[in-house]
Parts: structure tokens; sequence; C-alpha cells
């Protein structure tokens, strides 16, 4: 029994291998052809070129956003691809107005002028200005502790710094983040008049740096506008009250909410050859904050996203899956895209296996993080190896992304690609946001390596 079994187990076993080594080798093949073809023939570089020069900041509900609608929508049209279509949904529409005006006024008199920008769905100050004094604080707890006779009539200004010895930047932001978006609503509740945060960044320099802020259940009658100021211009108000803690804060802002208005996620697929009916989305956020281009953020995930379709066509590979390309509107205040996505596949009821999201800048890529089980989590590392000739070394668990986040509990694996993070905070919702300030290689290669697990996805599935 033994004896005869023998054989026909080693062939089986041959058999294996030789389909594993074939794999292996064919999959090393098409990575090597993404990422050569990304780098000597991509079009990344000139979408963001047009998305940032020709059209610039993208905020939800305004005329550049509407134009990068129809401008991605119709490089998405060029590429060939089976299906392309504008999903319709309803954003809010924010304006920040004429510039912000603000100065630090000492108890002489002498007024030194600082630079701020007002904070995302802020409301704007009186027609006047305010002029207060300033309380200075590191976070909220303190805010409470300090109580409403220490803040009644004062501008409450939040100085907490991102810490720079975390290795991972987005873990220093997120220690931050509260103060800026819940900031306001909780200084209201002490009677503050105003706020001014501590722009969210490592660096030092003079831009400050817009982010979405909510006031909660505030009601309408007790909003206090909130305003970012930059890292340089934080340090001296921050040094100038430890002098004269009676010096004046001035700021004026005209920032404006409107209703509600039409827009669009555009969305553009290749029809699976086998499983047409499974969706793999690859995506980032076309809108962005007003104050520059939004090239990192999140132009540069736009353009890697239609890259990896477009890469796709070009060295002949048909997917499995149907490969949706996804540009979501509304990510940086309201996430109404994102949400609306999510909505419209439960109630076509269309199964969906895998999403990919580029939102953390055009840097280096380094890898992903994955939002899923212990047994698609195994498959990822068995690809480990074929990432490796591209420096690409980092696959954790963790979290995939704000627009394909709604997904969640419909889709077996969420992905986010993790760029070099070191820079990123430098640009981060601030004025020099610019095409400038991406490298085209390092761009290319996000675009590669996010193809290459897409098309790893697609050819091994999902479990
Ligand atoms: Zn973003």
């Amino acid at each position: 029994m033994k004896i005869s079994l023998l054989p026909t187990l080693l062939f089986t076993l041959l058999i294996s291998f030789v389909s594993i080594s074939q794999n292996a080798v064919q999959d090393s093949v098409m990575l090597k052809k993404l990422y050569t073809t990304a780098l000597t023939d991509g079009k990344a570089y000139d979408w963001l070129d047009y998305l940032s020069n020709e059209i610039g900041g993208r905020l939800s509900g305004s005329y550049e956003a509407e134009l990068a609608v129809i401008y991605t929508e119709a490089e998405l049209k060029e590429l060939g691809l089976d299906k392309v279509w504008l999903q319709p949904v309803m954003v809010p529409k924010w304006t920040r107005g004429f510039k912000e005006y603000a100065y630090i006024e000492s108890p002489t008199g002498d007024k030194t002028i600082t630079n701020i920008c007002a904070l995302g769905g802020s409301v704007p100050t009186p027609n006047l200005g305010i002029k207060a004094e300033v309380v200075e604080v590191k976070g909220l707890e303190e805010l409470a502790a300090l109580g409403r006779e220490k803040l009644e009539g004062k501008i409450v200004f939040y100085n907490r710094p991102m810490q720079p010895e975390l290795i991972q930047t987005f873990e220093a932001y997120g220690g931050c983040v509260d103060q800026r978006y819940s900031g306001a609503a909780e200084a209201a509740k002490f009677g503050a008049v105003g706020v001014i945060v501590r722009s969210l960044s490592l660096r030092m320099d003079d831009f400050p740096h817009t982010g979405a802020m909510s006031y909660g259940d505030t009601p309408v009658n007790q909003r206090i506008p909130a305003a970012a100021i930059s890292t340089n211009g934080a340090e001296y108000l921050s040094s100038l009250l430890k002098l004269q803690p009676n010096l004046l804060f001035y700021f004026k802002q005209n920032c404006k909410t409107f209703d509600d208005v039409q827009s669009y996620n555009v969305i553009g697929e290749i029809t699976g050859s086998t499983k047409p009916n499974e969706y793999m989305v690859v995506g980032g956020h076309l809108d962005s904050w007003d104050l520059a281009d939004g090239a990192h953020d999140d132009g540069a995930g736009c353009v890697q996203s239609m890259e990896v379709l477009r890469l796709f066509k070009k060295v002949g590979y048909r997917p499995n899956h149907t490969i949706r390309v996804v540009l979501f509107m509304n990510e940086e205040n309201g996430l109404r895209g994102g949400k609306k996505y999510a909505e419209e596949a439960k109630r076509k009821n269309e199964t969906h296996r895998f999403a990919l999201e580029s939102d953390a800048g055009g840097f280096t890529p380094r890898g992903f993080t994955f939002d899923t089980d212990a047994a698609n989590f195994k498959k990822v590392q068995s690809w480990e190896g074929l990432f490796k000739p591209y420096l690409i070394h980092y696959f954790e668990k963790g979290y995939g992304g704000a627009d394909i986040g709604p997904l969640k509990g419909n889709i077996n694996v969420l992905a986010g690609l993790r760029p070099d993070s070191q820079r990123y905070f430098d640009y981060h919702h601030a004025a020099n946001d610019t095409f400038d300030a991406v490298n085209k290689r390092e761009l290319e290669l996000g675009a590669a390596t996010m193809a290459s697990l897409v098309y790893l996805f697609d050819k091994y599935g999902t479990e």
C-alpha cells in the first residue's frame, strides 16, 4: 500500500511545487512590468499637474471641485474602461471668504501681525473681528480644569505640539487633532469667545494648517470662531504670553456655510473576466482644502488610483474581478462621498471583496496597513517577498482609510497605502501643498505598488 501510494504523493507534491513556483515567477514578472511601466510610461504625474496647476484647491461644493469631476471623468473615459460614471452625492459648502487677518497687541499697544487661517466649518468673527486676552492650554483636559472663571470672554489658545519622537507621524497627528476638531465646541461651554489652534505640523514655519472642526451639539448662537496659527506663530505667541500675560489677540475671519450642493463621486471600472459581480476598489479623495492645490492631499491618491487601472490596460492584464477606481468627493469636511458609495453598494447588493485607499501623501511607498482577518493577512504576508525588490516592506494590520471605511462589515479586506510619513505634515492642509512638493518617481512608485497589490488580490482572491 505504502509503496504504491508514494509515487502518487510525490507526483502531487511536485505538481503543486511547480505550480507555486510558476505562479511566483509569473507574479514577479507582472510586478516588474507594472513598476517599469509606471516609471517609464506613467500618466499619474501629468494628471496631478493638471489637477494642481490648472484646477487648484478643490473644496467640496466649489467651482474647482466641479472642474475636477469633469476632468477626471473625461480622463477615465480616455482610458477605454468598460464603464465610467458619476455617482451623485450632496455635499456641504463652506467658504473661507476674504483672507483672515490677525495680530498680537502688547499692553503698550504694539501690534505684530501673525498668520492664521480659519478652520474648516468655522463660523466667521463679527464684522469688526474679535479682540480679547488669551489663555494658553495644552489640551481639552487643562481647559476643563480652568473652567468658566478663567475662560469667560477669553480667546483659548490650544498649543499642544505634535510629538516629534513618534516615528509614525500620523500617530503624532492623532495625539493632537482633538484640539482642532473639538477645541471650539469645548471652549464655548466655558464662555470663551474664540479659539486659536497650533497648526498640526512637526515643522517650524509660517504656514497655518486648516482642517475640519465640529461644533457638535453647540447651539448655533453659542458657536465661536476657530482659527489655526502657524507653528512659528504659536511659539511666538506662547513666549510672549509668558512676558505679557495680558496681551490681546485680534482676529477677523469671513467664512460662511451655505446649503448643501450637488456633487459627485467619479467612478470607472474594468469588468471582471471570471467574477464580474465581485468588486475590488481602489481610490482616493478628489476634494481638498482650499489653501493650496491639494497635491499630496489627496490629488496624489486620486491619480495613483486612476493609474492602477491604466497600468492594467497598458500591460494587458485582464482582471478576474471587476476593478473599480473611485474618486471620492468630500472626505475633508463630511465624508459624504465615502458614505454614499458604501450606501449604494449595499443598496445594489454588490459583493465587495477588497478596497485599497491612498490618502497619506505621494511620498515613497513603504507598504500597506490591512484591516482584515488572520486568514487574509496571512495571504498578504506570503506576498512580501515579491515586493522586496521595490523596497516595500511594511505590511501591518491597521487602518484602511476614511473613504473606504464605510464599506467595513461588507467586505473582506480594507487596505491603506503607507508612504513614508516624515514630510507629510509639512504640507498637510496648508498653502504649500502644491505640485512641486510631489516627487514624480515617488508618486509613480506608489501607483505601481498599489497596482501590484490589487493584481495579487485579484489573482488569488480574498478569503
Ligand atoms: Zn486626505
